[in-house]
């Protein structure tokens, strides 16, 4: 895979931006350095992978925009070796960067030409501690469960219960629900199997979190 000096420019503007736009976190700076956003594209398109928008994959499918990525991934206060569960692997990128911060991801796909492609991408690009799964986001992972965090990166219109079952107490959910143009993001920490406090972060737009796998 190519990173050439082209590529790695456009990749710090990125990082200034989103440190312009409230991103302290140097670690999470760092994924994004150590995670050439352009591998997550089609090559083509190369230039668009170093600007802050969401960008189209395969299966009518996007990228999450860089910020989104960042501000989740800094929402997650993710610790080395946590396991973190992602719903919706969609190119693999948000995966990456969780890996990258050292949790143990394990990440769901619900369209089996996306799990394939990401499955491939993340082993050729050295990820290969990332756990790829087929399957419906809606029933997380129970047989790796439970999770110190999870992450859901498409919109939902309500909070999946099986999924914060599947959250150690103690552990975090971040959530995008609403309608189908626009979802508030929600933090939610686990205080016991049946307490929970949810925090709002704002307002962003999601690709539609489905039930079914194709
Ligand atoms: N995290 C991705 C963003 C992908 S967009 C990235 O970094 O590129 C959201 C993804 O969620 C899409 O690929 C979509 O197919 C997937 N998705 C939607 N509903 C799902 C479900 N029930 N289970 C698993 N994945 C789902």
């Amino acid at each position: 895979m190519q990173d050439n000096a082209i590529h790695q420019g456009l990749r710090k503007k990125l990082m200034a931006e989103l440190k312009a736009k409230g991103i302290s976190d140097s670690r999470i700076l760092e994924a994004f350095w150590l995670n050439p956003r352009h591998w997550f594209i089609d090559p083509e398109f190369f230039a668009w992978a170093y600007k802050d928008t969401a960008f189209k994959i395969d299966s009518s499918q996007t990228i999450s925009q860089p910020f989104t990525v960042a501000f989740m991934t800094s929402l997650l206060e993710v610790k080395s070796g946590e396991k973190i569960l992602e719903i919706g692997t969609g190119s693999g990128y948000q995966a990456c960067i969780l890996n990258s911060l050292g949790a143990k991801v394990y990440t769901i796909e619900r369209h089996e030409k996306l799990y394939q492609k990401a499955s491939q991408l993340l082993s050729d690009i050295g990820h290969r501690t990332i756990r790829t799964l087929h399957g419906d986001g809606y029933k997380g992972a129970p047989r790796f469960a439970p999770f110190d965090k999870i992450i859901v990166t498409a919109g939902a219109s309500d909070i999946p219960h099986t999924l914060l079952q599947q959250l150690k107490i103690g552990g975090l959910m971040v959530i995008p629900s609403g309608d189908d143009d626009t979802q508030l993001m929600y933090r939610i920490k686990k205080l016991s199997d049946s307490q929970y406090t949810k925090e709002e972060h704002g307002s962003f737009s999601f690709v539609p979190f489905l039930e079914g796998v194709v």
